[in-house]
């Protein structure tokens, strides 16, 4: 459920019309709906409510500070993946004893920065990237509390670019190798062994691969504690997939069931990661039609609607061939034909939407680019030399600016043209 609906057919987000928003801030847009992002991180964190348990949101998913500090008003931790990241959080008051830090190549100066702020837990993903943070630990005479990634080996069935739990994946460490770096790491001064993590993949809609991933990880702790090593934490990582088109994801509140009905005789707390299921559907991007154009000579007529969002501000369609149901603002009914939604950059790949049944829409129509809530903002780029796009914040008959749209000028800042006269 969500709060993207129309009213005597024009589109609201809560209580206001999209277009009176888009009247104010311009276009393109990103808007959030507030009511959808707490109903949604309520309902995924609720399933856990009888366990002890931490729901650390996927900051890469949606990394606005204003949506951060949502989340850890309603007691959220956060998952991260660079210091950038963990800067973000630490900014949007997330509580440092609730971040995990996941992520494959942590630099030295990252490492630093998580142990100095107080971080939960350090995801480990390597043999290296453990002696690296032991190294720096002993340098700040502190302990890293530290889980390791472990890959499981289970086919998450879903895109080949986003799965990461299979042994291919360059992720995690092998299960069948991790025991010895449990043992290693518990004899490491600058190092407590507190946890172990999965994560397999995102936009999951089977709650099987999950099912197979902790049992491989149960059967995994039980060998730890065979050598004495006993574990706090249970990371499951996020992954758990929405409804773009006609996908059947599971509730989260049967992801929960199932997951706590493995859980019998584990005394751990679980972690859980979640990002694109909090988010995904809590956001959508607003742009406006500039052109619509027919190219004929081809084996048929072929029909483009170019708008002003490209694949710079939202890249999924063209990286993962993603599919994003695309609306008009103001319902229309009139003259269907099959139309490309294409954005203005020069890339064949830049387009929105691919052979699309769509009504007539004429210059300055508003679409609504539904379903870009998660990796839509925060995989933005300024190419093109375009400036990234505004998103704001609806709650009930209010909105809010929660990042303003950059400039031309800001697109160059930091930019010099050097000179080497004086060689
Ligand atoms: C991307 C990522 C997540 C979030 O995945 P979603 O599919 O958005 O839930 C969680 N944990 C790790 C380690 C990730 O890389």
């Amino acid at each position: 459920m969500n709060h993207f609906e129309y009213k005597n057919g024009t589109l609201f987000c809560e209580e206001i019309a999209v277009s009176e928003i888009a009247k104010e801030v311009g276009t393109p847009f990103y808007l959030y709906s507030k009511a959808t992002l707490v109903r949604h991180f309520e309902a995924f964190d609720s399933g856990f409510a009888d366990i002890d348990h931490l729901t650390c949101f996927a900051v890469k998913s949606c990394s606005n500070i204003g949506i951060l500090s949502l989340f850890a008003g309603l007691g959220g931790g956060a998952d991260i993946v660079s210091g950038g990241e963990l800067y973000r959080a630490l900014q949007a008051g997330v509580d440092p004893r609730r971040i995990i830090y996941s992520g494959v190549g942590k630099t030295e100066d990252e490492l630093r920065y998580g142990l100095k702020s107080g971080i939960l837990l350090f995801n480990i993903e390597s043999e290296q990237e453990l002696y690296r943070l032991n190294m720096v630990a002993a340098d700040m005479g502190l302990q890293a509390p530290v889980a390791f990634r472990v890959n499981p080996d289970v086919d998450p069935k879903t895109h080949a670019y986003i799965s990461t739990g299979l042994a291919k994946n360059k992720f995690g460490i092998p299960i069948s190798e991790a025991v010895d770096l449990y043992v290693q790491a518990a004899e490491m001064e600058n190092i407590a062994v507190k946890g172990v993590s999965c994560h397999i993949g995102s936009q999951l809609t089977l709650i099987s691969p999950f099912i197979e991933a902790l049992r491989k990880v149960k059967a995994f702790i039980q060998r730890l504690a065979d050598k004495g090593i006993i574990i706090e934490y249970i990371d499951l990582g996020g992954g758990v997939g929405i409804v773009y088109d006609d996908e059947k994801p599971p509730h989260p509140r049967e992801y929960a069931k199932d997951i706590k009905a493995e859980l019998t005789d584990l005394q751990a707390t679980l972690i859980f990661e979640p990002g694109r299921v909090i988010v995904g559907n809590a956001g959508i991007l607003v742009t406006e039609v500039q052109y619509t154009k027919t190219n004929r000579g081809g084996e048929k007529e072929k029909h483009f609607v170019v708008v002003d969002a490209g694949m710079n501000d939202l890249t999924r369609p063209s990286l993962y061939d993603a599919y994003h149901k695309i609306q008009p603002v103001e319902e229309k009914t009139k003259n269907r034909k099959t139309v490309d939604i294409v954005g203005p950059i020069c890339e064949t790949g830049d387009f929105i939407g691919k052979d699309r049944d769509f009504p007539e829409v004429e210059q300055g129509d508003l679409l609504a680019v539904m379903s870009a809530g998660a990796y839509g903002f925060t995989m933005a780029s300024n190419y093109n030399s375009r400036p990234r796009v505004a998103e704001v914040m609806v709650s009930g008959d209010k909105f809010a600016v929660i990042r303003e749209r950059e400039t031309v000028e800001s697109l160059i800042q930091g930019e010099m043209i050097p000179d080497f006269s004086g060689e």
